[in-house]
């Protein structure tokens, strides 16, 4: 279990800043997480703000909301850099499903932190084919904290780390639910890659 660093702390007061990560396969709860930690934050009465990509409106074009329906009000953005013009009175900056956002978000997490503000980011770790998505190894390197949470495989009910798309697509943003991805762990997930014939984690494969 994560226990928030000071969470009941005046945050502007002490302009101490950080991120933390939240990161895992499809399924594996870090939107209920992230979800968690904010509405800790709301009761500890800090100013909350949560961003998400505008391209991802699966269940609602402004809230955020967990595959078990939990949800929190949040701002679409096109790019990182929206975030510093809307984050500027808050104390905590939540973003969801950070893979979709490109490298700039990585400087712009940076830049709120450094002005004193909690920064908790969830997202994809791998896609579809078990590569590091986007911005999220990155600001795994540069967060002063990182979670990883995990999945149930559906094959075998072992921790799962991968998300396995079962539709054909090969798009590296596919927007689905339970009918296009699985939760699976390594052996199910390797297994499903060798039946449809794909190399599953190649280093000379580019992101
Ligand atoms: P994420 O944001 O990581 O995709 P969510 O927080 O939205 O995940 O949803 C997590 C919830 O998904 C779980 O609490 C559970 O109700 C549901 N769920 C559906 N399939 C699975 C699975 N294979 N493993 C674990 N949880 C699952
Ligand atoms: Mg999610």
């Amino acid at each position: 279990m994560f226990i928030e660093p000071r969470v009941g702390t005046s945050l502007a007061a002490s302009r101490r800043g950080w991120i933390e990560v939240v990161c895992g396969s499809m399924f594996s709860g870090k939107t209920e997480e992230l979800i968690r930690r904010l509405n800790r934050a709301k009761i500890a009465r800090q100013q909350v703000e949560i961003f998400k990509p505008a391209l991802d409106t699966r269940y609602h074009a402004e809230d955020v909301v967990s595959h078990n329906a939990n949800s929190i009000r949040s701002t679409p953005v096109a790019v990182p850099q929206e975030m510093l013009l809307l984050a500027g009175g808050c104390d905590v900056v939540g973003v969801d499903e950070a893979q979709f956002f490109d490298e700039s978000l990585v400087e712009v997490c940076t830049q709120l932190a450094n002005r004193g503000k909690r920064v908790i980011v969830a997202g994809l770790d791998m896609d579809y084919m078990g590569k590091p998505f986007g911005p999220m190894p990155a600001l795994m390197a540069v967060a002063e904290f990182v979670t990883k949470v995990h999945a149930v495989c559906v094959c075998c009910g072992e921790i799962a780390s991968y998300s396995y798309r079962i539709a054909a697509s090969e798009d590296k943003i596919l927007l689905g639910e339970t009918d296009s991805y699985e939760a699976r762990c390594r052996p199910c997930f390797l297994e499903g890659m060798k039946e449809k014939a794909v190399e599953p984690i190649s280093s000379a494969a580019k992101h």
